[in-house]
């Protein structure tokens, strides 16, 4: 681990973007050495070099990217992590299976960390619900998320995430998908019996409890050896 960790902030014009360079801009463990988006000229923090998407390969020497960008986008700034020997911290969802075995398999060079939700809130939700599936057999499983009108995938990474700690439960979740307004991201568990029904629910209003996680990770990160990492791991 380094102390102050150069990032490379990839997707740096998007909602994600602007809160972690303002979050390092205020005083974060970190020094951004570079802002990469689809175009030059696009919202960015004073004072940070600016890097085009077809730019990659010139930007300065970095310990960790942190990633939330598009699907798109993703396999050029993993590419270039493993390039460089840098590590990669990502929160981009709608990763085809594709990218999901090019992360396992530059694993074996860089430490990666993938992640549908860095909230310490959604990380103790995931817990709660295997809990519950697992208590509740036989019981519907459905999830309903809700993020701005803007959001590309659905269901929502993190509703998915959510499925999976269903499923270790023993519950085969349903996903409803809403696309609406400004809204960070919400995320409610429906676990309906016969008469009676339990509603867990999390919801995000600030988009810097993410961008937060992510960069503390990215501090972690840096440095560790080769591999796939969970946050879970770098708490
Ligand atoms: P956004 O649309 O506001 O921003 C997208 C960014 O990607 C922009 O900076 C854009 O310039 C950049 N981009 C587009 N094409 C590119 C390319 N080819 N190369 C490089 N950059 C490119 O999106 P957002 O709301 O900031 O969300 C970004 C991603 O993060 C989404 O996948 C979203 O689902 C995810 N997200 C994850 C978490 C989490 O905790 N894991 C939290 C919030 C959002």
């Amino acid at each position: 681990m380094t102390e102050t960790a150069k990032l490379l902030i990839h997707g740096a014009s998007g909602r994600m973007g602007q809160a972690l360079l303002r979050l390092c801009a205020e005083g974060g463990n970190c020094t951004v050495v570079g802002a990469v988006s689809r175009k030059v000229g696009q919202r960015v923090i004073d004072g940070v070099p600016q890097f085009a998407s077809n730019e990659l390969a010139g930007v300065p020497a970095f310990d960790a990217a942190v990633d939330f960008s598009l699907a798109e986008a993703f396999d050029p700034i993993l590419a270039l992590c493993a390039e460089r020997g840098a590590a990669l911290v990502s929160g981009t969802t709608g990763l085809s299976e594709a990218q999901r075995a090019a992360i396992a398999e530059a694993s074996a060079r860089i430490p990666v960390l993938w992640a549908a939700n860095f909230s310490l809130g959604v990380a103790v939700l995931s817990e709660l619900v295997e809990r519950a599936a697992a208590a509740l057999p036989g019981w519907d499983c459905d999830i309903v998320e809700a993020h701005h009108a803007g959001k590309k995938d659905a269901p929502s990474g993190t509703a998915l995430a959510l499925g999976e700690a269903a499923g270790q439960g023993g519950a085969l979740a349903r996903y409803a998908s809403l696309r609406a307004g400004d809204i960070v991201g919400e995320h409610l568990i429906q676990f309906a019996g016969i008469g009676e029904r339990i509603e867990l629910v999390h919801r995000a209003t600030n988009r810097d409890i993410f961008a937060r996680g992510a960069l503390h990770a990215a501090g972690r990160l840096s440095g560790r050896a080769p591999g796939v990492y969970r946050l879970r791991d770098l708490l």
